[in-house]
């Protein structure tokens, strides 16, 4: 019996947030559970810059969008980490597309706090 072919792969072995989620890369974790991963950005932007991934591959947030339940899972992982992190207030971040400074091409939320985060345009 043949199995349906996904319209998209979960695993990308050339995408370092797929390895991340699967244990191939090391990662500082601050939440995970099954369908979201929450890590420390490797080159922090703020006291406070935590990373939130679907587990699946999605190249960027307008993937992700279309998939409702994995959108609702990121937005969970943020609040989520906020919670772990006891944060009192936190910007999120979506880039998409290189021009807004996007550099890995897996969905991900930016979490950043202290010291008064302001995101600029693709930094
Ligand atoms: P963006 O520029 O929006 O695509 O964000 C990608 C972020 O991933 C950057 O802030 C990088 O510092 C971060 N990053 C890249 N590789 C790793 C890694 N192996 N572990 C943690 N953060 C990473
Ligand atoms: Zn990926």
């Amino acid at each position: 019996m043949t199995q349906p072919v996904p319209s998209r792969p979960h695993f990308d072995p050339d995408c370092p947030f797929c390895r991340i989620a699967a244990g191939e890369i090391p990662a500082d974790v601050v939440y995970s559970d099954e369908q979201v991963l929450a890590f420390r950005d490797i080159a922090p932007k703020a006291p406070v810059h935590v990373l939130v991934i679907p587990r699946p591959h999605f190249a960027d947030v307008r993937e992700l969008g279309a998939d409702p339940e994995s959108a609702a899972a990121v937005l969970a992982g943020v609040r989520a980490v906020a919670e772990a992190l006891a944060l009192p207030y936190f910007t999120t971040v979506f880039n998409t597309g290189a021009a807004s400074g996007q550099t890995v091409l897996h969905a991900h939320a930016h979490v950043l706090s202290g010291n008064g985060v302001m995101w600029a345009h693709g930094q």
